[in-house]
């Protein structure tokens, strides 16, 4: 960037995109200055509320985060929403660029009957219960019957379920919220249903999350032999676009299908593919669930599409119900938003407006390409969008901030706005606590105590 005068950036989100973003900035030259806005007042976004807590590989990324954002001097503003404590104006007035790392805050629809029973719950709501996000401190989940059913077969269905399922004490050693690992201590679930509305080959869970599923202890998966025997539609579409998982997934369920089922009450994962849910029942929670029975279809696009099988229904009693389809973005005050594509409209991250892009705003991760996507996808994104900006900060395509020396501290003066260090004294706090009982960290999950932390 030399030659230019030194850009100011606004990042709002510090999650894995917003971080993924920053990198990619200082990798265009160092006269550059970050400021990462998060509504939360911990950074990370789904790497702290989404990972799986069982995952602790992925989530030593916070180092690496730690060290392409606040070490190189960025600058964080937690507990600052965009369209509530400030707005898109104010940011537009003071910085060259802001890039919208916003990720996915609500979760799609069903349109089923029954959807909003109580038992009834997005997986998006459980996943951050589980993981100590202040959002869904007050969920508690019923867990007091044996049967749970997953809507969806992606990675978060996944990890639900394993969590469901998995042995407490193992989850005891990880950071997973108390809150959780109490409950879980308590909980009678024992079986839990995987529903697939496709086959086994069009299942999106990736190979090693799948392989999970089927070591875990005391937990045995259970796959129907019948619905590994693959129609011509499937057999055809797995022989001449099936990717490498699509087989590899193929081969674990055969060798789950060929393993003997448990006697007596063990846990056991069932899946169940070709299902699609028609219905949530129960006086006042969910009682039951009532499943279609599908077959597949080739689409003209050469996509494999399931149509219902006329007539055949199934009831599955079951007192959870976990909706797992998919997370949806959602819209920013100021900010444009394509209502039926659910993102910010855009074109390589250079967010549209009108069908021209918005001088100097930008979109990366879930709010620009859809739930799509594992963690490490955003790197591509944000070069891609980091690119874009880059590009026109050289050809003089910028905001033009009239309050350039006017920080936004200012202005959100009547807002409790947790900086980095008020961060780092979080998770000092936490992983201290974590370090009594050999703990990556034991994380504070209400917005009082994670404030009243940052203040000390
Ligand atoms: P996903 O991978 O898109 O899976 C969504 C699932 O929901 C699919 O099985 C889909 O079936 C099903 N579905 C959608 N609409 C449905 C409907 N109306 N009725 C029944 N089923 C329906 O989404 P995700 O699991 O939320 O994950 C989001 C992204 O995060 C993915 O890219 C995932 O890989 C990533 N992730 C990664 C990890 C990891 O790497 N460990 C962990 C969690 C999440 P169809 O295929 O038939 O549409």
């Amino acid at each position: 960037m030399s030659g230019h005068r030194p850009l100011a950036v606004a990042i709002v989100g510090a999650g894995p995109a917003g971080a993924f973003t920053a990198a990619e900035l200082w990798r265009h030259g160092s006269e550059c200055s970050i400021d990462l806005i998060d509504r939360l007042p911990t950074p990370w976004g789904l790497l702290r509320g989404g990972v799986a807590p069982d995952h602790g590989e992925i989530k030593s990324l916070e180092r690496h985060f730690e060290s392409e954002t606040f070490a190189r001097g960025a600058r964080f503003f937690g507990n600052v929403e965009v369209g509530r404590d400030i707005c898109h104006a104010d940011l537009a007035a003071r910085y060259d660029a802001i890039v919208y790392a916003i990720g996915a805050q609500a979760d799609r629809r069903l349109g089923l009957p029954g959807e909003d029973l109580p038992g009834s719950v997005a997986a998006r709501s459980f996943v951050g219960w589980y993981n100590g996000h202040p959002d869904f401190a007050e969920l508690g989940p019923d867990l007091s019957h044996q049967t749970a059913v997953v809507i969806g077969n992606g990675n978060v269905a996944a990890d639900v379920a394993r969590i469901l399922v998995r042995d407490v004490d193992e989850l005891a050693s990880t950071e997973i919220s108390d809150l959780a690992l109490s409950a879980l201590r308590l909980s009678q679930i024992r079986r839990v249903i995987l529903l697939g509305r496709r086959g086994p080959a069009q299942a999106a869970f990736t190979s090693s999350e799948l392989r999970q599923l089927g070591g875990l202890l005391g937990v045995t998966p259970i796959v129907e032999p019948r619905d590994l025997e693959l129609d011509i539609a499937s057999e055809q579409w797995l022989a001449e676009s099936g990717t490498f998982t699509a087989h590899s997934n193929m081969e674990l369920l055969r060798e789950y299908a060929s393993r003997a089922t448990t006697a007596g009450d063990g846990k056991r994962i069932e899946f169940r593919f070709f299902g699609s849910p028609v219905g949530l029942h129960g006086s006042d929670r969910v009682e039951a669930i009532e499943v279609r029975r599908n077959r597949l279809v080739r689409r003209a696009d050469g996509r494999i599409g399931s149509v219902a099988v006329e007539g055949e229904t199934e009831l599955i009693p079951c007192g959870l119900v976990l909706r797992s389809v998919g997370y949806r973005p959602t819209s920013v005050p100021g900010v444009p938003f394509d209502e039926v594509e659910a993102v910010i409209p855009n074109e390589r991250g250079r967010v549209i407006d009108h069908g021209r892009p918005m001088l100097g705003t930008y979109v990366v991760g879930w709010s620009k390409r859809g739930s799509i996507g594992i963690l490490g996808t955003n790197k591509r994104d944000a070069r891609e969008t980091v690119t874009c900006l880059i590009e026109d900060h050289r050809g003089g395509r910028l905001l033009s901030p009239t309050r350039r020396d006017d920080d936004i501290t200012a202005l959100l003066s009547g807002t409790r706005v947790v900086t980095g260090s008020g961060w780092r004294t979080i998770d000092r706090a936490e992983r201290s606590l974590g370090a009594a009982s050999e703990r990556p960290r034991v994380k504070l999950s209400t917005l009082d105590d994670l404030l009243a932390a940052a203040a000390v």
